[in-house]
Formats: C-alpha cells, sequence, structure tokens
C-alpha cells in the first residue's frame, strides 16, 4: 500500500455479481442487463467457483475491520443455483480468519423458493426485494421477458420471506411513474408490506448508442436525451416533499426512509449512510462475473474499468490512482453554483453519475436533479432543525 494513511479504515466493499448481468426479467429502466454486450457471451456467463473463492479468500484478507459484508447482486443472482452459494458460505467460513461475515442478497424476487427461504433464514442473510409499490406502478415497468407482469409473484416472495422469517428489505425506484402518486407509493409501503425500512433510488437514464449495441449514456457522453421513464426534477422535489411530510406527522421511529435519514445525518454534521448524499464516492467498487472491477455499480463502463482480480489485488485497485480520483469527482467536479449553494453539506451535489446539466451560468457539472432536491432542502429545513435538537446526539 503507497499511502501513508490507510484510507480503508472504513469498510471496504466490493458489490458482487455472480451471474454477471444476467436477469430473467426485462425491466424498462434497467441499466444492468445491457452490461452483458461488454462481454463476449453475453448472458450465459456466470462467476466460476474458482473465481468466487479467490475472491472470497481475498475480499475478506483485505478488510481491516472486523465485520465483512458481502452483497449478491446482479443481473438477478438467484439464477444461480442454491448450491453455488452453498459453497459461498462454506468458503466464508474457511477464509473468514475470525472476522464476522454478512451477506445481503439483492433480487427481484421472482425466483425464491421455501428451500431458498430455508437457506437465508437458517444463514442469517438479509435480502434486498426490489418492488416499486402498488400494482400498477410495478408492472408499468418491471416486467419478464415476454412482457408479462411481476408484482403478483413478488408479493407472494414477500409473503414467504415473512412465513420463514427471513430479514428482508424494500428496495425501490422512483421513476415517472412512481413519482406522480408519491402518497399511494409510501402508504403501500408502510400500509400494505408493513416496510420498517424503506429505500428508493431516482431513475436517471439518458439514451446513447453505443458501437457494442449499448444504448445508456455514461457522464462523459454529451447531448443525449433524458430517458421518458426518468424522474424530472420537479417531481423528485415533489415526491421528496410529499413523502417528507407524511413521514413527519406519523412516522418518525417507526419507518426508516433512507434518504430522510442521510438528510438528517448531514444535518448533524455525521456521515450519512448513502453515498449519493455524502462527500465521498469510491468505498463501492463492483465486481462483474469475469473478476473484472469497476470503480461503482454506476460506472460499469470501460473508462472505470479498475482492473480484474485474477492479476491485481483487490485494496491495490481500490487503492488506486484511478480509483481515488473517482473518489475525488464528488467533490472536485462540483460547479461553482454547488459550491455557492447553502444546501451543499446535505446534497454534495448528489451521485456524479447525474451531473449532465449546466448550471445558470453555462457551467457543466450540475446535477440533473437538482431543482428537486432544491425544494426538498428548503421545505424540510425547518424540520431538520427540530429533529437535530431532539435526536442529533443519537446520529
Ligand atoms: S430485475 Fe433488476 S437486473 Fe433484472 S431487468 Fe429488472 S432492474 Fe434489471
Ligand atoms: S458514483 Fe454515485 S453511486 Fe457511485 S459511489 Fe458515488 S455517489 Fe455512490
Ligand atoms: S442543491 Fe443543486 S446547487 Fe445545491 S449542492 Fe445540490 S446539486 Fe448543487
Amino acid at each position: 500500500m503507497n499511502n501513508i494513511i490507510n484510507p480503508f479504515a472504513r469498510p471496504l466493499y466490493v458489490m458482487t455479481k455472480p451471474a454477471g448481468a444476467h436477469c430473467n426479467l426485462a425491466c424498462d429502466y434497467c441499466y444492468y442487463l445491457e452490461k452483458q454486450k461488454l462481454y463476449q457471451g453475453g448472458e450465459k456467463h456466470v462467476m466460476s467457483d474458482r473465481l468466487t473463492e479467490i475472491f472470497i479468500r481475498e475480499y475478506i484478507q483485505s478488510q481491516f475491520v472486523s465485520e465483512v459484508n458481502f452483497t449478491w447482486h446482479g443481473g438477478e443472482p438467484m439464477i444461480r443455483p442454491l448450491e453455488y452459494y452453498r459453497k459461498v458460505v462454506r468458503w466464508q467460513r474457511q477464509y473468514a480468519e475470525g472476522k464476522s461475515i454478512l451477506n445481503c442478497i439483492q433480487t427481484n424476487g421472482t425466483l425464491l423458493t421455501p428451500e431458498w427461504c430455508r437457506f437465508l433464514h437458517d444463514e442469517g442473510w438479509l435480502v434486498g426485494i426490489s418492488i416499486d409499490g402498488p400494482r400498477d406502478m410495478h408492472d408499468a415497468y418491471r416486467m419478464k421477458r415476454n412482457g408479462g407482469p411481476t408484482w403478483e409473484k413478488v408479493m407472494q416472495s414477500i409473503d414467504m420471506l415473512d412465513r420463514y422469517n427471513v430479514e428482508w428489505n424494500a428496495m425501490a425506484v422512483v421513476n415517472d411513474i412512481t413519482a406522480s402518486r408519491p402518497l399511494d407509493f409510501y402508504r403501500f409501503f408502510r400500509d400494505e408490506l408493513g416496510c420498517q425500512y424503506l429505500q428508493f433510488t431516482p431513475v436517471v437514464e439518458r439514451i446513447q448508442r453505443h458501437e457494442d449495441g449499448r444504448h445508456l449514456a455514461h457522464l462523459l457522453d454529451e447531448n443525449c436525451d433524458v430517458a421518458p421513464f426518468s424522474v424530472t426534477p420537479e417531481a423528485w422535489g415533489n415526491f421528496l416533499c410529499t413523502i417528507f411530510d407524511e413521514w413527519y406527522h406519523n412516522d418518525i421511529g417507526e419507518m426508516f426512509v433512507q434518504t430522510f435519514e442521510a438528510t438528517l445525518a448531514n444535518w448533524c454534521g455525521v456521515t450519512p449512510g448513502v453515498c449519493s448524499l455524502s462527500n465521498w464516492c469510491g468505498h463501492a467498487a463492483v465486481m462483474e462475473h469475469n473478476g473484472d472491477i469497476y470503480c461503482c455499480d454506476h460506472f460499469v463502463f470501460p473508462e472505470y474499468y479498475l482492473g480484474n482480480i485474477l492479476n491485481r489485488g483487490i485494496l491495490d485497485m481500490l487503492n488506486s490512482e484511478k480509483q481515488q480520483a473517482f473518489a475525488k469527482m464528488k467533490t472536485t467536479g462540483l460547479p461553482n453554483q454547488c459550491k455557492q449553494c447553502q444546501w451543499q453539506f446535505a446534497c454534495h451535489g448528489e451521485c456524479p453519475r447525474n451531473r449532465f446539466a449546466r448550471t445558470k451560468d453555462g457551467e457543466t457539472g450540475l446535477n440533473y436533479l437538482c431543482s428537486g432536491y432544491q425544494q426538498f432542502f428548503n421545505h424540510v429545513a425547518p424540520y431538520m432543525e427540530i429533529l437535530k435538537e431532539k435526536f442529533g446526539n443519537q446520529q
């Protein structure tokens, strides 16, 4: 390691894709599926046992903390047979070196079986399950490859997880449809699912045709149209403010809404648990099925390739100049409008992947969702002061 100060006093984190970008669904807004085009052979790719074992050993060895978090992601990780994950658990135990091992699997919830549930329960895995709200909202974009709906199946899977006492969280995206009915969306999770933890992410994609067949843009692409399923800045601001009011008046202490908790953390001067609203990037890389590691799950593009685990160490990659430059982009890439913004401490320019807009002065690098965040922070500021007074010492 060439740094005097160890940058990984915090957990080092590499999200893992054991089935690559392969998925049994075809959601309209998916930014994973087209990653298959980065690799010849497309969706047939899966992570080999040998590579998985190497990764597990090295990932554990690379940690400077006593708790090691594995996240199994996709595509759809449950496409891999359960036997694969039984081997994962055996290797984790073999290489644990006395560290605690935590596992989270993020799934579309359509391949869950009782056998899976028994495994998840017995091994204490956390399940992140994707559901975009009530049936009509969810089925608008989250569909099977033949176009069929998936909501019913996901709801059955959530029931099954409850029956087998498997811990799960809901993960939703905010697109043009969900953003238009914030209270229907929020109350579904609270009243119908009984969720106590809700994580939602704005969908912002732009269209850019690449020679290899990919059609989504990345940060360096210019003059691309925003995809129609994306949430607009105005709708995002309205969505956040409306749900915040409902949460503030009824659900504080009952519902954990990641965006609001992160906002309060920033108000209290504490680093929030979500990277998009914190002042740093770069601690959460992603590994594809063949061991290729990229700067971040949202930056799986050739330009953000760090190396392959078979010929370069994880620590070396995450400590490389390229990754550090990526990490610094969060702050160094801010336009003057952000640097002078009264909400910079709470926003930090949000995720760099969405910084393709221009400021009032024509400067590049402004977050597309900026006006939505301004609306939100303006709205919640007085309440955040009250919450800071009340809960600040618990942050
Ligand atoms: S379930 Fe996830 S990986 Fe599969 S198509 Fe939908 S968004 Fe993409
Ligand atoms: S680029 Fe976005 S998603 Fe990736 S670490 Fe930074 S804030 Fe998080
Ligand atoms: S609210 Fe807008 S101007 Fe302020 S920090 Fe966020 S993106 Fe920048």
